[in-house]
């Protein structure tokens, strides 16, 4: 059996492929556009991810094609298809992940809770939309936004002045009273098969996810059920192929509403790879080679994830190692090898066990020792 699998881009994602890749024996090939990129230890090819002819000379070397990022033109991606590559996610399910507009169109179509939506073209658009949503829209750009880039909160169609001029269209959303932001992981094999990790919570610092707690406190139930429901009828309808997370609004009034979907491993899914029985990138693997799916369960009762981001003074995360694990002996730091360049994730931490204030606390506290300016 062929195990020879090429991820396009070179980031921390695909980095992170690389350990379960070794494991089982597949042969991990990363399409980067630099050297010295995050996934640098994987044989590598480099590249543009735009260019059709990269693209295409990578994905005649490994048996099937996925992805870091949902950043491939969907016309070489469909050239890809035509030639018989595998190509997991496929372009007719990356399509959602790629543009918030179709995306937000779509799963009205199917049914999902969303926020209230419109497309906007022109300024007087966004004023109607303000003016039958309490003034204030939460406005983004339909394609390339990440981390909050390309998301404002506006009370007046002036304050996108510099997104309309650009002539594309954009999202506006009601701006969602939510108690807390959640997420639910799930993979799907193209044989149809569906598996669901419990729902975690993400809090958000800037638009940028900042922890994770998995599974969500005071989740067990409906909640749960509700949420996993959700993801799965997103995944068998839109046909995600790989690793499907589902941003979600917890709002104040008990509801779930879906806000973003990401179609490869996810920020909020890294606790997996010590929390649960299958980490998010071993199952992607698995999910886009056809295999059967590993089980999901949590191997800790609380699992904690926090982010770790670059800073004026970083140095290396590596600097900071002696005391990180002198103090947290338990924690476990991935360090994603890249520059350490300000509010960029450069890596995590992940704590588990039974007590969730202490492990929230252990996982703070060795976050803690990579915040700039604390090396010592
Ligand atoms: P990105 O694709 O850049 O991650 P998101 O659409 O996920 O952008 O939005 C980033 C953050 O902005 C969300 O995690 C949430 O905290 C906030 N946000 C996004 N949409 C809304 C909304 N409709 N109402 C309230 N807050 C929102």
């Amino acid at each position: 059996m062929a195990l020879t699998v090429g991820v396009i881009g070179g980031g921390q994602l695909a980095r992170m492929m690389i350990p379960a890749a070794i494991d089982l024996g597949i042969d991990l090939r990363v399409l980067a556009e630099n050297a010295g990129e995050s996934a640098d230890l994987a044989v590598k090819q480099l590249g543009d991810h735009r260019n059709r002819d990269d693209v295409l000379r990578f994905a005649e070397s490994v048996d099937v094609v996925t992805f870091d990022h949902e950043h491939v033109p969907q016309e070489i991606l469909h050239e890809l298809v035509a030639r018989g590559v595998r190509v997991h996610p496929g372009p007719d399910a990356l399509l959602y992940a790629q543009d918030k507009l179709l995306m937000r169109r779509r799963l009205s179509e199917l049914g999902i809770p969303v926020p209230v939506w419109a497309r906007i073209e022109t300024g007087e658009d966004l004023q109607l939309f303000l003016d039958d949503n309490g003034g204030r829209a939460v406005v983004k750009t339909a394609r390339g936004g990440y981390d909050g880039k390309g998301v404002r909160i506006v009370t007046s169609p002036g304050e996108v002045d510099d997104w309309l001029a650009l002539g594309e269209s954009l999202l506006a959303e009601e701006v969602v009273d939510f108690r807390r932001e959640l997420a639910q992981s799930v993979a799907r094999r193209p044989s149809g098969d569906i598996v669901a990790w419990p729902v975690v919570e993400s809090v958000q610092r800037d638009g940028v996810c900042a922890e994770v707690i998995a599974p969500a406190p005071a989740s067990a139930g409906k909640l749960a059920d509700v949420a996993s429901e959700i993801a799965h009828t997103i995944a068998a309808g839109l046909g995600v192929t790989g690793v499907l997370a589902v941003e979600l609004f917890e709002t104040t009034d008990d509801r779930l509403l879906v806000n973003e979907l990401a179609m490869r491993p996810h920020n909020t899914g890294h606790w997996s790879i010590e929390g649960s029985a299958t980490s998010q990138f071993e199952q992607h693997l698995r999910a886009v080679l056809d295999l059967p799916l590993g089980a999901t369960g949590c191997r800790d009762r609380w699992s904690v994830m926090v982010n770790i981001l670059g800073g004026p003074d970083s140095g290396t995360l590596a600097d900071r190692y002696p005391a990180a694990f002198e103090d947290q002996p338990t924690v476990k730091v991935h360090n994603y090898g890249k520059e350490p360049r300000p509010g960029r994730k450069v890596g995590h931490v992940t704590a588990g066990g039974d007590d969730l204030d202490q492990v929230v606390y252990q996982a703070r506290a060795a976050a803690a020792h990579f915040d700039s300016g604390d090396l010592g």
